[in-house]
């Protein structure tokens, strides 16, 4: 079975949907705490201005202490080629920009439209070539499955807006299923089109929401067609503030549960990291956390392949 990869989204798509803001100490206790249970990937944060996310506002601190776990990839949101510059100046490992596919969603999410992105997108590309140390640029085609805006959204849109980001630089696309509209007939659909215009070795991953509660079977859809990463968020925290009605990531704990129980390696071990909810709980007591395997528990007989 093979090697999947989770980027544990919570730190910034978790965080940036809720109102409480969560200390720099409880962020690093639940940073560490991912990386000991095995998380090799983390999105901490986003560079975006304080007044729009005061609940992302010590960015640039959490990515300073993520950076002293050695292997782990420190990834960031970034909006625009200020907020890279923040990232890059910071440190990050990896730089993710959404581009929408829906155009409304874009001016009303990052106040800009797609040419606009696309030229921020060639100028970050260009920044993160230059940069002191190897960085991963991602361009993310958000609401690729969907928009609360516009609705329907078509492959050919999403398979456009992927080729412009390769051609702007980019060293990889993703698809974000930002508003959980995404079914897994057109998970398999979309990632094949997107594959045949891009390559497959440039669209390796899927950040996916479980709004509708197609969050695991969109994943099983991923796999199918190649996918090797998924975005996901300790319990379930999260969601997208400007899209209405969209929230929750999918759980990192179910996600690494049925990917064990199938036989798929993620790194991660499973009872650490059911322990790190507790951090979450006591950091912020008023969210609801999510997720069925930590209510239930692991199954007797349940083995991770060491
Ligand atoms: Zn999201």
């Amino acid at each position: 079975m093979s090697t999947i990869l989770i980027s544990e989204v919570g730190p910034r798509d978790g965080l940036q949907s809720i109102d409480p803001v969560m200390p720099l100490a409880a962020k690093c206790a639940w940073i560490d705490a991912l990386v000991d249970a095995g998380i090799r990937e983390i999105e901490v944060g986003s560079f975006v201005p304080a007044k729009l996310l005061p609940q992302l506002a010590d960015t640039a601190q959490v990515v300073a202490h993520a950076r002293t776990h050695p292997g782990l990839i420190v990834a960031v949101l970034v909006p625009n080629a200020r907020g890279a510059e923040n990232a890059l100046a910071a440190g990050a490992h990896k730089l993710t920009l959404p581009l929408s596919a829906s155009e409304t969603h874009s001016l009303k999410n990052l106040r800009r439209t797609h040419a606009q992105v696309l030229e921020d997108a060639a100028a970050i590309a260009a920044m993160c070539r230059a940069a002191p140390y190897k960085v991963h640029f991602e361009g993310s085609v958000s609401t690729a499955f969907g928009c609360t805006l516009e609705g329907i959204v078509t492959e050919a849109k999403v398979v456009e807006l992927a080729e412009k980001l390769m051609a702007a630089g980019a060293d990889e696309v993703g698809l974000s299923d930002t508003t959980g509209y995404a079914n897994p007939a057109q998970v398999r659909s979309v990632v094949r089109a997107v594959h045949a215009a891009i390559g497959a070795e440039h669209l390796t991953g899927l950040h996916l929401h479980n709004t509708r509660g197609l969050g695991l079977a969109n994943v099983i859809a991923g796999l199918d067609v190649g996918i090797t990463t998924f975005d996901a968020s300790l319990g379930g925290l999260g969601g997208c503030p400007f899209a209405p009605g969209a929230s929750g990531n999918i759980v990192t704990e179910d996600l690494v549960f049925m990917l064990e129980a199938m036989g798929h390696d993620t790194g991660i071990d499973l009872d650490k990291l059911l322990k790190v909810r507790d951090i979450l709980a006591a950091a912020l007591p008023s969210e609801p956390l999510y997720g069925f395997t930590p209510d239930a528990g692991l199954p007797l007989g349940f083995r991770q392949a060491a």
